[in-house]
C-alpha cells in the first residue's frame, strides 16, 4: 500500500514537474510584516521604496510584490513603480461593518491595492487565525477580484514526526475551498520552522514538498491548476541561497521576510529567479 502510493506520487511528481514550470512566471513577495521598511518612519518607507525604484526588475520576468503594513499601503502604492504591486498582510472577510481595527477587501481595491497575503504562520499562531476563517477571508478577496497569496506551512515537530502533508492538507484543504479563481491564487509554503530562524529548507526538502503540494492539487484540484499555480518558498530566503532554491523545478518564487527590508538583497532574490 505504501509503496503503490510512493510510486503514484512519485508518478504525479514527474508528470506535474514536467508540465508546467517553463509556462509559470515567477513571482516574489517582500513580507514587510510589522517593519517600515528598516526602521518605523514614512521616510524609511520612502527609502526603501526610492531603493526598489532603482533597480525594478524587467516586466515580464518575475512579478514582485510589497506587502508593507497597513497604514504604508497606500504610500507604497502611490509610490512604487510598475512593475511591482503593493500587496495588503491581511484583510477582513465583511465588506464593513462592527469589525474594530479591520479593513476589507472593498475598501484595498478602492485604494488600488488588489494583492493579499492570507493565513500567514504568524496570523495563524499569534492572532489565532483557523483556516475555517482564511478559507472565508480567501473567497470574499477573490470575489471582489484580489489576488490572494495564501500561506501554508508546518511546525518543526510536523517535519521531525515525519507529517508534514499531514498537517498541510486540511490548510490545503481550507484554501481550495476558498478559492474561485486559481489564476489569482499563489501559495506560498513557508515551513514555520525557518521563518526568521535562519534555517532554510534545504532545496531538495522545499523541492519535494512544493511537488506533494502540486500533486495533491492535481489529484484534488485540477492536472491544469497543479501545472499552473505558482508555489513559492518562504522561510530565511535570503540573497544567497535563492539561486539554488529557484532552480528547483516546483519552486516558482520566494516570500521573503528579513531580507525584503534592504532593496539590493531583496532585487538579488527577485532576480535570482527571474525569467532569463
Ligand atoms: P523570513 O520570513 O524570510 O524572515 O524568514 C518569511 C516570511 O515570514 O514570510
Amino acid at each position: 500500500m505504501l509503496a503503490s502510493t510512493c510510486s503514484r506520487r512519485a508518478a504525479l511528481r514527474l508528470f506535474s514537474t514536467s508540465r508546467g514550470a517553463a509556462a509559470r512566471t515567477p513571482v516574489v513577495g517582500g513580507n514587510w510584516k510589522c517593519n517600515a521598511g528598516d526602521g518605523t518612519t514614512k521616510r524609511d518607507v520612502e527609502a526603501l521604496v526610492a531603493g526598489l525604484n532603482a533597480c525594478a526588475p524587467a516586466a515580464g520576468s518575475v512579478e514582485v510584490f510589497c506587502a508593507a503594513p497597513m497604514l504604508y499601503l497606500d504610500q507604497v502604492n502611490q509610490t512604487l513603480a510598475a512593475p511591482y504591486e503593493a500587496c495588503a498582510q491581511n484583510l477582513w472577510k465583511e465588506t464593513k461593518g462592527a469589525y474594530t481595527g479591520e479593513v476589507s477587501a472593498e475598501m484595498l481595491t478602492d485604494a488600488g491595492i488588489t494583492w493579499t497575503l492570507v493565513g500567514h504562520s504568524e496570523r495563524r499562531d499569534l492572532f489565532g487565525e483557523t483556516d475555517e476563517l482564511l478559507q472565508a477571508k480567501i473567497a470574499h478577496a477573490q470575489e471582489v477580484g484580489m489576488t490572494v497569496v495564501a500561506c501554508c506551512g508546518e511546525h518543526k515537530e510536523d517535519r521531525e514526526a515525519g507529517t508534514t502533508m499531514d498537517v498541510l492538507v486540511p490548510q490545503l484543504e481550507a484554501i481550495a475551498a476558498g478559492t474561485s479563481d486559481w489564476s489569482r491564487l499563489v501559495i506560498a509554503y513557508e515551513p514555520v520552522w525557518a521563518i526568521g530562524t535562519g534555517l532554510t529548507a534545504t532545496p531538495q526538502q522545499a523541492q519535494d514538498t512544493h511537488a506533494d503540494i502540486r500533486a495533491w492539487l492535481a489529484e484534488n484540484v485540477s492536472q491544469d491548476v497543479a501545472d499552473a499555480v505558482r508555489i513559492q518558498y518562504g522561510g530565511s530566503a535570503n540573497a544567497d541561497n535563492a539561486a539554488d532554491l529557484g532552480a528547483m523545478p516546483d519552486i516558482d518564487g520566494f516570500l521573503v521576510g528579513g531580507a525584503a527590508l534592504k532593496a539590493d538583497g531583496f532585487s538579488t532574490i527577485f532576480n535570482a529567479i527571474a525569467k532569463k
